[in-house]
């Protein structure tokens, strides 16, 4: 039997018109994978995942993969996944780092409506917020603090960066500078699939309502995409002492987007900076 996915319960919620001709492009399928195979749900005309790296048993505790995906590369695991979930999304997976794909396939992948910085890589999510700056795409970048303590989600917007305010590098600066001057991030990042999770549906709200907002749609799902645009920087606590627990990463968090600091990676901005990415002073 040819069934297909019926998404009669969207109607006054979200238009499948525009879901449909929508596509993303994802850089890390690890804790995104369910976030990938949900899109798919959804029905998200065109998915582009890239991952390198193959499932290990602690991912099943940490990600969204079972024990019989075990050694799989992991875009394959979610690709095959999507395929199953909703045959009317198309999928195509890289199983390779960004670094490596070929001219040709860095042009598909960010021919995406949405670039999505997923990584445990510093670079490799600066490298997919260079892709989207030079294409004049959306990018959303998500990640879970040390000690699973609360989410981040960046983004990168050609019309915010219009407005000199910034893109996910000048968010994030001090990492980039923290990494360039040999400071690793801890090795063995310890997390579980729930800090993951809480990210993905964050993640996954802001893609469908950047979609609608873009595509000029008036659903009232648009709201949260409009409102992320005045400030492309959405940090969410989940230990209630989030920003007060001493000696923690963020007891010693300042205002708006001076916040996104860690003690660990933190250095001081110089007056003078202007963003390597986006030529912009950020913020
Ligand atoms: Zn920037």
């Amino acid at each position: 039997m040819n069934m297909r996915v019926d998404f009669k319960r969207f109607d006054g919620l979200l238009d499948t018109t525009i879901l449909s001709r929508s596509s993303v492009s994802a850089a890390g399928t690890g804790g995104s994978a369910s976030l990938l195979r949900n899109l798919a749900r959804l029905g998200i005309g065109k998915i582009t995942l890239a991952d390198f790296d193959s499932v290990e048993t602690h991912n099943i505790a940490t990600q969204g993969y079972e024990l019989a995906q075990v050694g799989k590369n992991k875009a394959r695991a979610v690709a095959d996944d999507i395929a199953a979930i909703n045959p009317q999304t198309e999928v195509l997976a890289h199983e390779c780092p960004i670094e490596e794909l070929t001219e040709a396939e860095r042009q598909a992948f960010t021919s995406s409506d949405i670039l999505l910085g997923v990584t445990d890589s510093i670079q490799a999510n600066g490298l997919v917020n260079q892709w989207a700056i030079e294409a004049g795409k959306d990018a959303l970048f998500g990640g879970c603090y040390a000690g699973c303590i609360g989410t981040e989600i960046t983004g990168t917007f050609p019309d915010v960066i219009a407005e000199g305010r910034g893109c996910h590098r000048c968010f994030t600066d001090p990492r980039f500078r923290a990494a360039a001057e040999g400071e690793q991030a801890p090795p063995f990042f310890q997390r579980h699939v729930l800090v993951a999770e809480m990210l993905n549906v964050q993640l996954g709200y802001l893609i469908v309502s950047l979609l609608h907002l873009r595509a000029g749609s008036d659903l009232p799902i648009t709201r949260l995409a409009r409102r992320f645009l005045q400030q492309p920087l959405l940090m969410t606590r989940i230990d209630p002492d989030f920003y007060a627990a001493p000696g923690e990463m963020f007891s010693d968090l300042a205002e708006g987007y001076g916040a996104l600091v860690s003690r660990h990676w933190h250095r001081d901005v110089p007056a003078d900076f202007i963003c390597p990415d986006c030529g912009t002073p950020g913020v």
